[in-house]
């Protein structure tokens, strides 16, 4: 644009173990070529490639909305830590013979790029090149997430490319509704859930409403695997709101994830990007994030001990999609058990636990999948997807034959301590039945 060449978004694959063994593959550019990189917002998808892009050679200014540049440290020092740790563990099994593997990037990496950050608010045009220009408008998707208008002029003529990053649904808790653009020359839009019709909020709070009533009459525990950005603090904000309707001061509330800690701090100084209704919510008792029975975990040790727990436990845990992170071994201790409720809150992509438990797959010693509607298995388990998997009539089978392993990065689960960086097994010797089964949204 204007002779310059500037990068929308450096994201990360994620999902299928093929397309995550792409993000080492080199750019398609030389990144040191690069004049600027514009950020629409700081989910890892978007963001998660950045360290790597700095590592090869780009110095350049990174242009992200003012909360984006307090979140993004926050979720690359989070991912760097993941591919140190995942790294460690293959070449623990790895073969002498074979080279040691390496992480994509490391914390030393991310914490070249923080001096790069360039923070904007939303709606200020500002000249970040000769000859191009840039306004941030909120998307409305998470905190600080950003349409990018960029204007490029050269030669006299000024032409506008519009970038609309993640878009957020209108209403999305918290959040102000996404800006209106009302002219461009170019648009490159994200199609996410372009194809899907979403259900109304009012029936997805009522239902996970019921899903905490049920299993308090149960003497149940309910699991939540939720993104540490966006939807932990969505969560907590719908807690807040409807704390007395749902008689949540009953339970013990778990945010089991130190990331979505800080996050929620993170959220709780940038209140003024909220919308009215959360601005009004935040000015109440208890405010979302300092309900009084909320415990936000510290370190791996006060995650063990929520095992103890027998009933009574709301646990919301990293990854959203199941597939890394602490709600692996809350799943491991509780899916076996009757009264274990779990709510997959956010979209689960092809290729992870996620996806597979939200078809009603079976996982453990016995992996024969279910019709849908049947349950083979006495103990029932409710599992309640907050979002529509891209296509419910697949079966996916939980135990891929090695002929078939190409096709998906779960080449497991096989004996723990035998298999070289494969995800965690899961310990659950039934099956995961649907017979009550909803997808909502
Ligand atoms: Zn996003």
């Amino acid at each position: 644009m204007a002779g310059r060449r500037i990068l929308l978004d450096c994201g990360m694959m994620q999902g299928r173990r093929d397309l995550e063994a792409r993000n080492a593959d080199p750019f398609p550019f030389e990144p040191a070529a690069l004049d600027a990189l514009v950020l629409s917002h700081a989910h890892i998808d978007h963001v998660g490639r950045v360290p790597l892009l700095v590592a090869r050679g780009f110095r350049g200014p990174i242009w992200l909305q003012r909360a984006s540049a307090d979140l993004l440290p926050v979720m690359l020092e989070d991912a760097a830590s993941l591919a140190e740790s995942e790294a460690e563990r293959a070449n623990r099994h790895r073969d002498p013979e074979q080279p040691p593997q390496l992480p994509l990037f490391t914390r030393e990496d991310v914490a070249q790029v923080i001096p790069l950050l360039r923070p904007l608010d939303y709606d200020v045009r500002t000249t970040i090149l000769p000859g191009v220009e840039i306004t941030l408008r909120d998307a409305g998707h998470i905190l600080g997430s950003s349409i990018v208008e960029l204007w490029g002029s050269e030669g006299g003529a000024t032409r506008k490319l519009v970038f609309s990053g993640d878009l957020g649904l209108k209403g999305t808790p918290i959040l102000r509704d996404p800006a209106v653009v009302e002219d461009a020359d170019l648009v490159l839009m994200e199609s996410t859930y372009g194809d899907r019709n979403h259900r109304d909020r009012m029936a997805t709070v009522a239902e996970l409403g019921g899903v905490f009533e049920h299993a308090w009459r149960e003497r149940g525990n309910v699991l939540i695997p939720a993104f540490a950005v966006g939807r932990s603090q969505e969560l907590l904000y719908s807690f807040a709101r409807h704390w007395e309707e749902w008689n949540l001061g009953r339970w013990r509330i778990f945010l089991d994830s130190p990331m979505a800690g800080r996050v929620v701090g993170i959220y709780d100084r940038h209140h003024e990007l909220f919308d009215e209704q959360a601005q009004a919510v935040w000015a109440q008792r208890p405010s979302p994030f300092r309900l009084p029975n909320l415990h936000v975990t510290a370190d791996r040790q006060q995650s063990m001990g929520i095992n103890a727990i027998e009933s009574g436990a709301i646990i919301i845990a990293g990854s959203g999609m199941a597939n890394g992170g602490r709600i692996l071994h809350h799943l491991r201790h509780r899916l076996g058990r009757r009264d274990t409720h779990v709510v997959f809150a956010g979209y689960q992509a092809e290729g992870t636990l996620g996806r597979r438990l939200g078809r009603g797959c079976a996982v453990g010693a016995d992996p024969r999948p279910r019709p849908s509607g049947q349950c083979a298995d006495p103990h029932h388990r409710r599992v309640v997807c907050a979002y529509r998997p891209a296509r419910p009539d697949r079966v996916v089978r939980p135990f891929p034959r090695r002929a078939a392993a190409g096709a998906g990065p779960w080449r497991g689960p096989r004996p723990r301590g035998t298999g070289r960086g494969d995800r965690p097994a899961l310990g659950c010797p039934g099956h995961l039945a649907r017979p009550d089964m909803r997808c909502v949204v």
